[in-house]
């Protein structure tokens, strides 16, 4: 399913940017490289270049979701390229499994970086080297230089929105003593905090980020791509725009809380195209709003909390609003991009309704799922009319408004499961389904008629009997001389043809809040304790050997999805990934 794509401020952006004359040529060597690099090569084929950069330090969630659709969707709209960037340059937590888990997400999601022969996929770790001889090149020209205050007393001398700070004593050292200390930093010779590389632009700008920002740290950390190669590691505001310049990025997009750093990223590169390092047309970066969704968690330090801590089964755990959790709960990449569409990019941040992601699975499965039967809170149903050996196969078809996907046989059997609210012993005002005396059809069977029921010591309905009508089969001439309210669904139970258990999950929101952790409550408090609940439920054979991998539609009940680590023919096991209707809307406003 894709609906008509909507316009918006960075389309219209692009738009503009592309027909502006006087764009200047943008040669693409083919990868990565500073001017010199790309001055002889080929003029670019691709019309825009984008970026997806996540940091390797956790798995995608749902708002990353929306950052890849962005970047890779305008990327293919305008004839461009988006890149996969890990932005790997803080090895704290860092690593491969995180990598590997990013890669398999962004495929999942159907976006590819692979363009014929060009693949752009690529690590900020591999300009480490490039990274440094930059802010050689700074300290060359007198716009960077080691600080040796400590952290207290850099953050003192910041100065505050109100107040301009104060120009720290090492501010003026020279080139050499700089250059010196900066390479002895990089071997390992000073201990974390001692020094650190600063920007030299204005202690006294209203801009707090231009207050000598931070260049690199000492980390005596081990890099899960470089080893202990290293002991100064890039900050992110030094590093990324760096990144984008010489990957020719066109277009950065970024979510809203790096507008004010904007400056910082124009004055980076600025100073490095004066020292030929790059030239135009240069990256610009553009801001939108990032996705908050209620009911959940997106931040990584969050969603590790509640992986480490364990209240949640890990990163794929159905409940998360990860990408491994979303795929295992059943979500389609399809559903997850049309999400993103309709959800749009603003400019100023807002928080969406939990119900618009489930509405935007429903639509896309509602035209591709299969149908099949389960009965979750089965009660049995004996045909007393019909031989105990009879068996009449029912036909239904996979998907109703597609003939061609074709039919389902269930087998019809003197014994049956039926789902326990179907019946009533004494049927409230409205009630059309069964009840002593009353007439229902089963669902793509035959007609029967109500003639008793059995109880236990507490007088818990154990068992409903009922009569065929005669010549009542579905799609036989004699079934519409029938005229009955109610339609139920059924499995068999007769041995031989007994439909298959399943272990059901059921999914509730994981926090009880729309906005787990706001006004200053702990987030972790508003964890509901009913967000799992597991059944024992029955479903038809057509369940366990559907191919589509998607959900299946278990009539009346929803669209489950087997699951990717627990299920198996022998063992089958389904979640279920959204109800047909939005009933936690209601919920909601009772
Ligand atoms: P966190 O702040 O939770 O650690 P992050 O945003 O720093 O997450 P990154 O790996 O740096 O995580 O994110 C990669 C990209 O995804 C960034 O460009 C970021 O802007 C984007 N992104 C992250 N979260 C969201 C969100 N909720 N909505 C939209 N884009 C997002
Ligand atoms: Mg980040």
């Amino acid at each position: 399913m894709k609906e008509p794509t909507a316009s918006n401020f960075i389309r219209a952006r692009i738009t503009h940017d592309l027909a502006k004359s006087g764009e200047s040529r943008r040669g693409w060597a083919g990868g990565p490289g500073v001017a010199a690099v790309h001055q002889t090569a080929p003029a670019d084929p691709a019309a825009i270049r984008t970026r997806f950069p996540p940091e390797p330090n956790g798995y995608l969630h749902i708002g990353h979701a929306k950052s890849i659709c962005l970047n890779f969707g305008v990327a293919d709209e305008f004839g461009g390229r988006c890149h996969l960037r890990f932005d790997d340059t803080n090895p704290a937590r860092e690593n491969q499994q995180f990598v590997d888990a990013i890669i398999d997400a962004v495929q999942w999601l159907g976006f590819s970086w692979q363009h014929g022969e060009e693949s752009n996929l690529y690590f900020a770790s591999d300009y480490f080297d490039q990274l440094y001889e930059f802010a050689q090149t700074l300290i060359r020209n007198e716009q960077a230089y080691v600080d040796s205050q400590d952290a207290e007393t850099m953050r003192t001398n910041r100065g505050t929105l109100t107040e301009p700070g104060t120009d720290s004593p090492f501010r003026n050292r020279s080139v050499e003593e700089n250059l010196r200390l900066f390479a002895e930093m990089r071997d390992g010779k000073h201990a974390e905090g001692t020094h650190v590389l600063r920007a030299r632009i204005n202690m006294a700008s209203p801009n707090m980020n231009m207050r000598d920002p931070v260049l690199y740290r000492i980390l005596n950390a081990s890099h899960h791509r470089t080893g202990d190669r290293w002991h100064v590691y890039p900050m992110y505001d030094f590093a990324h725009p760096l990144e984008d310049a010489l990957e020719r990025i066109t277009h950065s997009l970024c979510t809203l809380e790096f507008q004010d750093h904007r400056p910082f990223y124009e004055w980076v590169i600025a100073q490095l195209a004066r020292a030929d390092y790059f030239e135009a047309p240069l990256p610009r970066q553009i801001e939108f709003a990032r996705l908050n969704l209620e009911y959940t968690v997106m931040s990584k330090r969050r969603l590790h909390t509640l992986v480490e801590d364990g209240h949640v089964q890990g990163w794929d755990d159905p409940r998360l609003p990860t990408l491994a959790g979303l795929r295992r709960r059943g979500f389609t990449p399809e559903s997850i991009r049309l999400f993103s569409e309709r959800i749009g990019v603003a400019k100023a941040d807002s928080w969406i309704d939990y119900g618009v992601l489930e509405q935007a699975l429903r639509d896309d499965l509602d035209n591709r799922a299969s149908r099949a039967t389960a009965v979750l809170n089965p009660l049995r149903l004996e045909l007393t009319n019909m031989p105990a050996d009879a068996v009449e196969m029912c036909e239904a078809p996979v998907l109703p408004r597609q003939p061609e996907r074709g039919v389902r046989s269930i087998a019809l059997t003197r014994d049956l499961w039926i789902e326990r609210e179907d019946f009533a012993v004494e049927p409230p005002k409205g009630f059309f389904r069964l009840y002593p005396g009353n007439k229902v059809r089963l669902r793509y069977g035959v007609v029967i008629e109500c003639t008793g029921f059995e109880t236990d010591e507490q007088g818990e309905v154990t068992k409903v009997t009922a009569e065929v009508l005669p010549d009542s089969k579905s799609g036989t001439p004699g079934a519409d001389n029938y005229k009955v309210k109610g339609n139920i669904h059924w499995l068999p139970a007769s041995p031989g043809h007994e439909a298959a258990r399943a272990e059901i999950r059921l999914y509730d929101r994981l926090f009880t809040s729309a906005q787990p952790g706001a006004g200053g409550s702990e987030f972790i408090d508003a964890l509901n304790p009913e967000s799992v609940s597991t059944i024992s439920a029955y479903v038809e054979a057509s369940a366990l050997t559907d191919t589509t991998g998607l959900p299946l539609q278990f009539e009346r009940h929803g669209y489950f999805m087997p699951d990717l680590v627990d299920h198996s023919a022998d063992k089958p096991v389904f979640n279920r990934t959204v109800t047909l209707k939005d009933s936690w809307a209601k919920q909601k406003k009772n």
